[in-house]
């Protein structure tokens, strides 16, 4: 069959055919064809088993090139009619493109809303937009996209303003509304497309959709079908990986590694085939599987499947993509398939192509789900004519979607009902779909639906939820973010049909409260605790999920009058159902107090059922208020249902809910257990109270505006079981006298403070608008002042202590700068933006401290304690009094008016001077002074109210509110008792009163300005005045008194502070030694060196013949352990120091370098690029030896002990020898011995006159290590040596003074032996990784490259912080590097003699040629200052041996010129030669002119293939800046080997110290002449050294070198701005697993590589165990140690070793100075320079271990985690 056969015929051919592609005849047939759908269906018939499925693994690449070529690329001809080459293009330019940006988001994408112009938080931008859009400069917020949803830009509904970004306004300005797209196309190929697209989406709905296992469908069976199969296994939610792993291992024999392959796959696309070939072996595959994971679960999904239904399957995936990108050209064309998409089938109802995709949803694998979701999203979605009617069909089939959507088990990102949010959300689709299709009701009885679990009464019933049940509860809950999403847009007009829709919606509504009102009931267990916590949770979730829904019911109903008095009629006959049967039963009780009296019926909380839940009541309460609100209840009362309102009815439910939260408080509900706790504490949750307890006091005022007053005080005293004692006169009399139990009378106490708490609350919250005057700013700059009342607080705290709205929003931004001023407390430089160094808080405006109300209902317990303190410290401070006053408080609305007569109503004025009459007999038990504090701000407030009144009273009103006159009247019959007044009078002296006397002092006052304020207007008495007056003066004479007092409070108060100050002085001066016994040693250093002359005038040298004598210094220190002080000497116990040791790239320059083979390698010379190195710190504490082996052992043995009872990490890894400081807990591993210096120990044998100069010395040197490797060679091969013995006894002609048979003796005590021996052990182990071995050659090599390293590593850090190198170093770090350095110094005595021998042989000869040695390194390769080390400390080995007079520092010094000579020339070599020359300016001076006359000699030796510079400047300044960092590294071990104070200049940060430092280290200025001066020696030298094969390949340009100065490594450049990280992460796929997004991308964040962490696709094996991605980079990267950005949770992570890791705060901030772990609060974030420096300085100062180790010990958590995992 034309072209194509020669393909199959020879499947090699087909790039010959891909060449010269012919599509004519193919397409002729087709254009001709009458059946086209046939032909087609043949075309893909005959080829698609042949291009795709050929095998048992997947090729897509080569399944997809053929696809193109053989399927796609035909129908791409056709439908142009031409070449598609230039078709297409064509087609592209007459498209008018939509404005729409609808970029579908990746997972880990970021996605931008705007706070201001959002919509809803739903609206989202990508990052493209929102950098080109106007909300760049908003109030933005910034998240994560989780995968699927797109982007908003150009959809005008989306966005309040700024709609476009730059790039989409530009097509805006051309579109005409409703235009069709299609008059841009060409008719015939209108005609075409729609052809192809028919039968194209026909078969990829009809194969995908396919559900049979091994036949096809008739049109596309073929001929010639081959057995073959594929055992195909699908994704669930239930099994794990590793169950997966481990059974695909036994099924199918493949190894772990392919076994994760296939999970991976399995997970990522939903399925896979694990197993191809016939039929039977495919099926016992697949029965092993189901056998295997059918045990506690089901099975997992497996099919056997024909090879060629999977092939069409797969092609049928390939076809939806190809429609996807086709429509892409133009809106025409995606016009058609939108069509083609919708039309309605054969079948008729819910047979369009769409209307079967999304049916069958449930029973689609995940990669095909998100295939065609995002074709739907390209298509239907960003057509908005299709838009409408894809919506229509989505609201049609809901029900069926919602109901396969609780049978499957994937998540709902993978589920057709996600799409939800692309309709629910935009305005007027959600509007039509309400009034068309009745989408409220739909939702919400779907949601009822699926809720099927009922008490007797119909309530909904969680108790007894079996783990499925919970699992669907679990999902059923996304019904409840649908119903959000079509209420989130409210509408601006209604119509009538809207309003029936919206009606008809609240009615179900109504039904879904209607079950949830009083679930839940508790009943108070007395007697035995409670068996079995009661199932709480389930309510309280559907509770807070529905908590945004209510509310925008209410607001939805506020919108419109006739809609909200509909709904309030429907609420409240609905409410009246519930409380069917109220009153049934029982004889109501009648209770009278004062004359008053009322019916009610007999309840009790504590004994019968109450429930928390009460949302229908709390409905109507919310509807009130909105009534309230709005004019229609005084224009139309008519209209309302008042008379139906029933007082008593409508209180009583919240009352009981109140009243239980008293009992609970007042302990009477402790056997209940915590579940009633927890119920209690949501419901006062700032997450739930809005629509719980707020209401419920709403509906109490909502009662008692309604009602007699005294009548709800006496049902609330009976509510509150109170009524008794207030009935009975002599309560408090006959408590005093009775024995009545304790508890009850506590019980009571509590009760009656509850209960003046509650009526506190019911007067005073009047901030909700419609309950008092306000507006809804008022209401959140209350709750802002009150949260602040309590203390400062960040943006974040404040954020959450306040309710969100649906939108996330808390208005707050619009009211804190009124109420608080923002300060930072961190470094004060301001950056860019205030705050953004440091924690910002809010503190509260002082003049805002008079609105503070100690009652507010939103306190909890413990807040309304603490902010009581606050504002009264806060009083003192300002010196006023302490009384807390009630503040004034705004008027209530009209309904609510008459709430106020509560406080003056005759029950209430018999409950306060019952309370006072207690408190002024003073028997102890009846009342509380929690209870006085409640009444006497309940007078404040009375007092406070008719103050208002009498203040804006009207002309000729009279104002009712007659407070002041009430409690001036003595109490009548049958006390007879005193008045109010007079009571509170007594109060004021009362003894016990003391705190509360500011308080019923400022009554007194106001009562009489309220006094004067009604004189005024009345006859005045002179009598009352005169007693005004008396009290005045009384009180001016009290406040003399006070301050007096307050004058000797605060002599007292400083003169303790004195006390306590002296003591504190001499408590640090007697622990002094204790804890900082390095200060002391440090003090007593300088103190020695101050007092010698030598110091002060000469120049000090630190090496050498003529080192500068140091006067000795004896050494104390103290052990922490024992505290015992003991003298560092030679012969005595050894004190160690704890360290801790560790492997290094910190300063590496390659950082793909790893030691391959421990065992092999060999450390002797350390190359240049400091690739791994050794690191030693420690905290500088001092233990005796024996003290801290004692101390270690202990440690060691309760790790045992631990160990055996339960398998528990530590922060510290004990089998590695790991232990904490016994003082600061510190990470350490080993312990440095603390030594004198020790070269003085061996320097005073000789006396030295005439050293030899530099050339005579090295050839003495040189001749001493031929001879010593004769003598070597000889003890090797015994054999050989006794009959040739005296024959190269003869040859080897001993130096003069050479004596290698003497073996000194080693001057150290034992125990310090014994700890050199264990340090370097412990340096080699760790530095190696090896098993410790102390007789190892390479023990002393570590422990001279650990002495380098560390000394290299603290030069860097000094000299990155242009710190001077001999300044105030920490004493920590200065005690280490002496201790190292000495240590490194003496370790040479416990090791062989020959084997430190024969290192200085190696390490000489690198430097000075010895036939003896043939693959030495070239001096490029050699990391100069660890052969100084090396050759230094190694030196003494020889040099114990030499008696002809040569003394040690001679060698000292020859060794060290000799180092720096060959430095120099590598500096010259391998300086950097690009750089723009400049000319110099001055005339050549002496090192110029020496330092070109060397250049040339070198030139001269390397056969000019260096290059010529013909400036010495150039080539000194290179010489200079690039040896600094040697030389100061030099100083620093000088100093501390030879105990050398440094000269002052060096002391001291400036300019360069070039100087000083050669005088130091005994060098000539000009460091050339040491060439001059022996230039004898070094022509041999240079010589030899550029003679290199090495330096010949570098000079040939064939490799490279390191050039000098080193620079310092940093951590990488991030970002300024984090979301551009955020993106970054996005594009990053796994490495892995081909294309997928990484789910935890991770930056490292010292080599910017990023990594797929966290997951199962990028773990590798890693020392035999599985290790994430992370903790495998850090074993190439950070040997060990890696420092982390999680991009997706903003958080950094330190990661030491498999088994330690902490996480640490991220350098990024928001615009309070807060950081963002998780990227929770999603606010714009910023890079902190400085946080991001403190992480350098850590991994500078190689602390990240001990960081880890720390927050581990802080924080147990920490060490459960698999941070191999990561
Ligand atoms: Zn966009
Ligand atoms: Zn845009
Ligand atoms: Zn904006
Ligand atoms: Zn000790
Ligand atoms: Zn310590
Ligand atoms: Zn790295
Ligand atoms: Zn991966």
């Amino acid at each position: 069959m034309y072209w194509l056969l020669m393909f199959t015929t020879c499947c090699s051919c087909w790039q010959t055919v891909k060449n010269n592609p012919n599509h004519s005849h193919n397409i002729r047939k087709w254009l001709q064809s009458t059946d086209l759908t046939r032909e087609v269906y043949q075309h893909l018939a005959h080829y698609v088993p042949k291009i795709y499925c050929r095998g048992p693994n997947p090729f897509p690449q080569r399944e997809d090139m053929l696809a193109q070529l053989v399927l796609l690329g035909p129908m791409e001809w056709y439908i142009c009619g031409e070449d598609p080459a230039f078709g297409f293009p064509k087609l592209e330019q007459a498209n008018k493109p939509s404005h729409l940006c609808g970029r579908v988001f990746k997972v880990g994408e970021p996605t931008y809303s705007c706070r201001d112009c959002a919509v809803d938080p739903t609206c989202v931008l990508c990052m493209e937009c929102f950098l080109g859009s106007i909300h760049r400069d908003h109030r933005y917020r910034m998240t994560t996209s989780g995968g699927g949803g797109f982007c908003d830009c150009g959809d005008t509904e989306a966005w309040k303003e700024g709609p476009y970004c730059e790039k989409h306004k530009l097509n805006t300005s051309e579109i005409e509304e409703e235009e069709d797209p299609l008059i841009h196309l060409p008719e015939d190929v209108i005609t075409r497309t729609y052809n192809i697209f028919a039968i194209m989406f026909h078969y990829a709905v009809e194969i995908l959709t396919w559900e049979k296992e091994s036949e096809l469908p008739a049109d596309l069976e073929m001929v010639e079908k081959p057995d073959t199969y594929y055992c195909m296994l699908f994704n669930d939610e239930v099994h794990t990986y590793e169950q997966v792993i481990y059974t695909l291992q036994k099924a199918v024999n493949c190894t772990q590694k392919e076994a994760i392959g296939f999970a991976t796959t399995v997970d990522r696309d939903g399925r896979r085939s694990v197993r191809y070939g016939d039929f039977p072996y495919c099926e016992q595959a697949k029965s092993v599987i189901v056998r295997n994971t059918s045990r506690q679960t089901k099975p997992l999904k497996v099919q056997v499947m024909h090879s060629s239904i999977v092939a069409h399957q797969n092609f049928g995936l390939k076809l939806l993509s190809w429609l996807g990108s086709i429509i892409g050209y133009s809106d025409g064309l995606r016009r058609i398939l939108c069509q083609v998409g919708l039309q309605e089938g054969p079948d008729g109802e819910n047979s369009s192509l769409v209307d079967r995709l999304m049916l069958s949803d449930s029973k689609l694998w995940k990669g095909a789900r998100s295939v065609y979701h995002q074709l739907f999203m390209s298509s239907l979605l960003m057509d908005l004519k299709y838009k409408k009617l894809f919506a229509v069909r989505f609201a049609k089939n809901y029900q069926q979607l919602q109901r396969d959507f609780m049978e499957d088990d994937h998540e709902r990102a993978v589920s057709a009902t996600a799409l939800s949010v692309q309709f629910f959300t935009a305005p007027t689709l959600a509007r039509m779909l309400i009034t068309e299709e009745n989408l409220l009701t739909i939702i919400i009885k779907t949601f009822m639906d699926h809720l099927r679990h009922r008490d007797a009464q119909g309530r909904f019933q969680f108790e007894r939820y079996t783990a499925l049940q919970a699992f669907k509860f679990r999902r059923v809950q996304s019904l409840i973010l649908d119903l959000k999403y079509v209420l989130i847009s409210k509408p601006t007009e209604w119509s009538d049909d809207l309003r029936q829709k919206f009606l008809e919606g609240f009615d179900a509504f109504l039904e879904l409260l209607k079950c949830m009102q009083g679930m839940d009931p508790v009943t108070r267990q007395v007697g035995q605790h409670i068996e079995m916590e009661p199932e709480w949770e389930a309510a309280f979730t559907l509770q807070m999920k529905l908590t945004h829904v209510i509310s925008m019911m209410q607001d939805w109903c506020a919108l419109d009058e006739k809609v909200l008095i509909e709904a309030y009629k429907k609420c409240l006959a609905v409410l009246m159902q519930c409380h069917g049967g109220f009153t049934d039963g029982e004889q109501p009780v009648t209770l009278s107090i004062c004359g008053h009296s009322v019916e009610t019926i007999r309840y009790c909380v504590s004994q019968k059922k109450v429930s928390i839940h009460l949302p229908v009541t709390r409905l109507l309460a919310g509807l009130h208020v909105l009534l309230s609100k709005s004019e229609v209840a005084y224009k139309f009362p008519e209209l309302l249902p008042l008379s139906e309102l029933s007082p008593p009815m409508l209180i009583e439910y919240p009352l009981r809910c109140l009243v239980l939260c008293a009992q609970v408080h007042a302990g009477m509900w402790r056997r209940n257990g915590f579940s009633l706790v927890n119920q209690i504490y949501y419901y006062h949750n700032v997450k739930c109270r809005r629509e719980m307890f707020d209401k419920d006091i709403i509906m109490l005022q909502t009662g008692v505006s309604m009602m007699d007053p005294n009548h709800f005080l006496m049902i609330m005293l009976s509510r509150f079981e109170l009524y008794q004692i207030f009935s009975t006169p002599d309560y408090g009399k006959r408590l005093s006298s009775e024995t009545t139990h304790k508890d009850v009378v506590q019980q009571n106490n509590t009760l009656i403070e509850e209960m003046l708490y509650l009526i506190i609350m019911l007067v005073g919250e009047r901030f909700s608008p419609g309950v008092g005057q306000v507006n809804a700013t008022d209401e959140i700059k209350r709750e802002i002042i009150h949260q602040l009342s309590i203390k400062p607080m960040a943006h974040s705290e404040l954020v959450k202590s306040l309710p969100e709205d649906e939108n996330k929003e808390t208005g707050m931004e619009s009211v804190i700068e009124a109420v608080a001023h923002f300060k930072t407390f961190f470094p004060p430089p301001p950056p860019r933006k205030p705050g953004l160094t440091g924690r910002g808080m809010y503190e509260l405006k002082p003049e805002c401290a008079k609105e503070f109300n100690l009652y507010f209902y939103h306190f909890s317990r413990a807040e309304q304690s603490k902010a009581e303190e606050a504002q009264r410290k806060l009083k003192r401070q300002n010196r006023e009094d302490t009384a807390l006053p009630p503040p004034i408080l705004p008027p209530f609305c009209p309904l609510f008016a008459s709430l106020v007569n509560i406080l003056q109503s005759d029950v209430m004025l018999y409950i306060i001077r019952t309370i006072l009459h207690w408190a002024v007999e003073h028997n102890g038990c009846a009342w509380s002074e929690a209870m006085l504090q409640r009444v006497l701000h309940l007078i404040g407030m009375a007092l406070q109210e008719e103050k208002q009144h009498l203040e804006n009273v009207m002309e000729e009103h009279v104002v009712t509110f007659t407070f002041a006159q009430k409690i001036s009247k003595p109490g009548e019959a049958p006390n007879n008792s005193s008045s109010i007044l007079a009571m509170l009078e007594t109060l004021q002296n009362a003894p016990y009163l003391e705190v509360h006397k500011d308080m019923i002092r400022w009554i007194l006052k106001t009562f009489n300005a309220i006094k004067k304020m009604r004189e005024s207007s009345s006859t005045s008495s002179v009598a009352e005045t005169e007693g005004t007056i008396t009290e005045e003066s009384s009180r001016d004479k009290d406040k003399a008194e006070r301050k007096r007092k307050a004058e000797i409070a605060r002599l007292r108060r400083e003169k303790v502070m004195a006390q306590m100050s002296e003591m504190q002085r001499n408590f640090i001066d007697e622990n002094k030694d204790l804890f900082q016994q390095t200060v002391a040693e440090e003090a007593s250093n300088s103190a020695v060196l101050d007092n010698s002359p030598m110091v002060s005038d000469t120049t000090l040298t630190a090496l050498g013949p003529a080192q500068t004598q140091v006067p000795k210094q004896r050494q104390f220190v103290t052990c922490i352990l024992c505290q015992e002080e003991q003298e560092v000497k030679v012969e005595s116990k050894a004190m160690v120091l704890a360290a801790f040791v560790q492997r290094s790239t910190v300063l590496s320059k390659n950082r793909n370098k790893v030691i391959q083979d421990p065992e092999k390698y060999d450390p002797l010379f350390m190359h240049p690029d400091l690739s791994c190195g050794t690191h030693t710190g420690s905290c500088g504490h001092v233990m005796h030896a024996h003290c801290w082996q004692r101390y270690f052992d202990s440690v060691q043995a309760k790790e045992q002990r631990r160990q055996q009872r339960l398998r528990l990490h530590t922060s510290y890894d004990v089998e590695n020898g790991e232990f904490l400081c016994p003082l600061c807990e510190c990470l350490s591993n080993t312990v440095i011995p603390l030594l004198l210096p020790p070269r003085n120990i061996f320097n005073n044998r000789l006396n030295f006159s005439d050293q030899p100069n530099l050339t005579q010395w090295i050839r003495t040197i040189s001749q001493q290590t031929k001879a010593l490797q004769i003598l070597r060679k000889e003890e090797r091969i015994p054999n050989i040596a006794s009959s040739k013995n005296s024959e190269n006894m003869d040859e080897l002609q001993l130096p003069e003074g050479f004596r290698p048979d003497f073996h000194p003796k080693n001057p150290y005590s034992d125990s310090i032996k014994e700890m050199l021996t264990t340090f370097g052990t412990a340096t080699y182990k760790v530095g190696l990784k090896v098993h410790p071995n102390e007789e190892d050659p390479r023990v002393p090599i570590m422990c001279w490259g650990s002495c380098a390293y560390t000394i290299q590593s603290i030069e860097r850090i000094l000299s990155d912080e242009d710190k001077p190198l001999f300044g105030p170093l920490p004493c920590r770090l200065d005690d280490c590097l002496r201790s190292l350095t000495r240590f490194a110094a003496a370790h040479w005595t416990v090791a062989l003699l020959s084997v430190v021998q024969g290192h200085f042989c190696k390490l000489f000869a690198s430097l000075v040629p010895n036939d003896n040695y043939g693959d030495l390194p070239c001096i490029l390769d050699i990391d100069m200052f660890h052969l100084l080390v090396g050759l230094v400390l190694a030196f003494p080995a020889l040099q114990c041996q030499d008696f002809s007079g040569i003394s040690l520092g001679t060698g000292d010094l020859h060794i060290f010129h000799l180092v720096t000579m060959a430095h120099i020339i590598q500096i010259l070599l391998t300086s950097c030669t690009e750089e723009n020359e400049m000319d110099q300016e001055t005339p050549a001076g002496e090192e110029e002119l020496a330092v070109l006359a060397l250049y040339k000699t070198l030139r001269q030796h390397t056969g000019s293939a260096l290059k010529e510079i013909p400036s010495g400047w150039h080539l000194w300044r290179r010489v200079r800046t690039g040896i600094m960092p040697f030389l100061k590294c030099s100083a620093l071990f000088f100093h501390y080997l030879n105990g050398v104070p440094s000269p002052p200049e060096i002391q001291v940060s400036g300019t360069s110290h070039f100087e000083h430092l050669c005088n130091y280290l005994s060098l000539p200025n000009n460091l050339i002449c040491l060439f001059q001066e022996n230039s004898e020696i070094t022509k041999l030298l240079i010589e030899s050294w550029c003679q290199h094969n090495e330096v010949k390949r570098y000079l040939e340009g064939e490799r490279d070198a390191i050039s000098y100065p080193r620079e310092s490594n940093k951590l990488i450049d991030l970002p300024e701005d984090y979301s551009s990280l955020i993106n970054q992460a996005s594009n990053f796929s796994c490495p892995k697993s081909g294309g997928d997004k990484s789910r935890a991308p991770t930056l490292c964040l010292v080599c910017g590589t990023l990594l797929c962490s966290q997951s199962y696709c990028c773990q590798t094996e890693l020392e035999g165990e599985d290790v994430g991605a992370c903790t495998a980079h850090t074993y190439s990267c950070g040997s060990g140690v890696g420092i982390f950005l999680r991009v997706r949770e903003c958080q950094v992570l330190f990661l030491a070793g498999k088994t330690k890791g902490c996480f640490y705060s991220p350098p990024y901030l928001d615009d309070y100075g807060e950081t963002d772990q998780g990227l929770r609060r999603g606010n714009p974030l910023h890079l902190c320079k400085e946080r991001f420096k403190k992480i350098q300085k850590l991994w500078h100062q190689h602390s990240i271990t001990e960081e880890i180790g720390h927050a581990q010990e802080a924080n147990q958590t920490l060490v459960g985690i698999d941070w191999q995992h990561l």
